[in-house]
């Protein structure tokens, strides 16, 4: 472990993210209330009861399937407006009390209009305006990530796709294809995220997590993505990782989710030394909070202690992050030289 005074340092310094999912970071007091308000069915009404549905615990099966399991729990929390509204402000709050001073915040429409009649414009307003609001109460600055699942219909894509650029001047910076990367190709998206390129959103895609090199390569030669979630089997093909590190590919790794949902057998197996000393630009990410009941802080000085990455090491992600912020190039820029004054001296 590192000292107490690197990881104070590594809590107050000003931060960067670019994924996290909205679904995977609910407060566990906000879940409860929710479930006493709205008398959803749980063994036991208290914090300890509800974290094993919500939370990975020690001891528990680590895979995909389990993993995913959490979110399905948490799709029957989202019953009004007025929770995805607070839910949204809190995951917000919460990053800015880690000191998240830009953050790049996903949310899925489609999971979050399960229980609720409204159409997915009225979902990803809603998250805009409470993201909105929060970030300006809250010293952060937010972009918002629409997903779509591949698992889920093209026709759903669609409609998530034209409420995304519905919004691009209301917070919404980017599209993402996230779900079943196993069992379900990114090929069938391709126009849809060409439209989206078209439209000047950025575009980041869950590949390299539960599907090999070639769900990677993928992603970015007929994809179009700048940006990796995750990405971290690049590592299996040399040749691919030369492709990326040629193209500047960034790729938004999650060590601790990888480990809870079984895509490495523990820290010291994590391919993210390997990938940075390939020369591919990497950035360090919490994926869900709430799931892995980690921060931000917690997940860098994870990567400090556990993967042995210098300080100076983190900071260079951190810029990396902002150089890769699907911004505006002037916006980004100055977020850049923001950032490039807290990492001062790297
Ligand atoms: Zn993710």
């Amino acid at each position: 472990m590192i000292d107490q005074d690197a990881a104070d340092a590594i809590r107050t310094m000003p931060k960067i993210e670019l994924h996290r999912h909205l679904e995977g970071s609910l407060r566990l007091e906000t879940l409860l209330a929710i479930a006493l308000e709205y008398q959803i069915t749980m063994p036991r009404f208290d914090i300890d009861g509800l974290r094993p549905f919500v939370q990975m615990m020690p001891g528990e099966t680590r895979s995909m399937t389990h993993f995913l399991s959490k979110f399905a729990v948490l799709r029957m929390f989202y019953r009004s407006e007025k929770i995805i509204k607070r839910v949204t402000a809190e995951v917000v709050a919460d990053a800015a009390h880690d000191n998240v001073r830009y953050m790049e915040l996903r949310f899925t429409p489609q999971a979050l209009n399960n229980l609720i009649q409204c159409t997915f414009d009225q979902i990803v307003g809603w998250v805009c305006e409470a993201a909105a609001q929060a970030a300006a109460e809250n010293q952060i600055q937010v972009g918002l990530i629409i997903s779509m699942n591949r698992h889920e219909s093209l026709e759903i894509g669609e409609h998530v796709l034209d409420a995304a650029i519905r919004y691009a001047n209301y917070g919404v910076v980017g599209l993402d294809l996230a779900g079943r990367e196993a069992d379900h190709k990114a090929e069938p998206f391709r126009s849809l995220f060409a439209r989206a390129r078209e439209s000047g959103l950025g575009v980041t895609i869950h590949a390299g997590e539960w599907s090999g090199a070639d769900s990677v390569r993928e992603a970015v030669c007929n994809l179009g993505a700048a940006r990796i979630g995750h990405g971290v089997r690049a590592a299996e093909d040399p040749e691919l990782c030369d492709l990326l590190a040629e193209r500047g590919t960034v790729l938004e790794v999650c060590p601790t989710s990888n480990y809870h949902s079984g895509v490495v057998s523990g820290y010291d197996a994590h391919p993210l030394t390997t990938l940075i000393q390939r020369g591919v630009r990497t950035t360090i990410n919490t994926d869900d909070p709430l799931i892995s009941n980690i921060t931000l802080s917690d997940e860098l000085i994870n990567v400090m202690s556990f993967m042995s990455l210098s300080l100076a090491e983190i900071k260079r992600q951190q810029l990396i992050a902002a150089e890769s912020a699907f911004l505006k190039p002037e916006a980004r820029a100055k977020l850049v030289s923001q950032f490039q004054a807290w990492m001062n001296p790297i």
